[in-house]
């Protein structure tokens, strides 16, 4: 599980960098939460975190842990200053989208954030669109073009893309409060340091979908035993789920995932 913070500072930048005069990527505001991003700690005192869809660092001096909810006595909640967030939609609904990291693979979810923090710092405001896609999503995605009005979208069936997963993520540019695909004029230069900084990060691009980005790896080791050992249980839990969910419901192409010795419960 990624661990939660409340921010206990009347507000508290949110930065590219762990230091101070880093540019900011949002202020948070006292009783706001935000949550580890899974990256180690580059600079003592500073916290990889994610705030409203954002990477970034905070001091964590301001950041006190809000323990798992389920374990917390109801006294102890904290009070949420903010409105509360609205429900949200069903995974299994096709028109869902996801952009938080949670559900990547950590390997790869750490490589997102570098990647996003790096391509901040290059000036080019991409964020995450989206990132874990259910095998239903899938599907309703291939469907439009061929047996559902409008343009093909993807050249993807269902687990044959690694949204599916945990290895992809599709990053847009957001520029004055808005999602932008325009890879023309002065944009153009943006997408060429998504395709460089993503080469660096050791990251897959896809000539012919330029916001993608993937774990270089191939769709029989997406499910090997590499990614499965050194995966977390936030991620395999959905990827079991989504698998199980997918066989059930009678269709075909779940992979079979590899054989996992999870450890068994610590003596009390
Ligand atoms: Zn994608």
């Amino acid at each position: 599980m990624l661990s939660t913070w409340q921010v206990t500072a009347t507000a508290l930048n949110l930065r590219v960098a762990p230091q101070v005069g880093s540019p900011i990527v949002a202020v948070m505001k006292q009783g706001d939460l935000c949550t580890d991003t899974g990256a180690p700690a580059t600079q003592a005192g500073w916290l990889a975190v994610a705030y409203q869809g954002r990477l970034g660092h905070a001091n964590a001096q301001y950041l006190r842990s809000v323990p798992d909810a389920g374990a917390m006595a109801a006294g102890d909640r904290p009070v949420p200053t903010s409105p509360p967030a609205p429900a949200p939609v069903p995974i299994t609904q096709p028109s869902a989208r996801q952009s938080d990291l949670a559900l990547l693979h950590p390997r790869f979810r750490q490589a997102v954030a570098g990647l996003l923090a790096s391509l901040a710092q290059a000036g080019a405001p991409f964020r995450v669109f989206e990132s874990y896609r259910t095998p239903e999503r899938q599907k309703w995605l291939y469907d439009q073009g061929r047996t559902r009005p409008g343009s093909i979208v993807t050249k993807a069936p269902p687990w044959r893309s690694m949204h599916q997963y945990g290895l992809a993520a599709d990053l847009v540019l957001f520029i004055d409060g808005q999602w932008s695909w325009r890879d023309s004029g002065p944009l153009a230069a943006h997408w060429a340091l998504l395709r460089q900084h993503a080469a660096a990060a050791g990251l897959r691009t896809l000539s012919w979908e330029a916001p993608h980005v993937e774990w270089p790896v191939s769709l029989e080791d997406a499910a090997g035993p590499t990614l499965m050992a050194s995966g977390d249980a936030a991620w395999l839990d959905n990827v079991e789920a989504s698998a199980d969910r997918w066989q059930q419901a009678g269709h075909d192409g779940a992979p079979v995932l590899a054989a996992l010795q999870r450890p068994g419960l610590a003596p009390a």
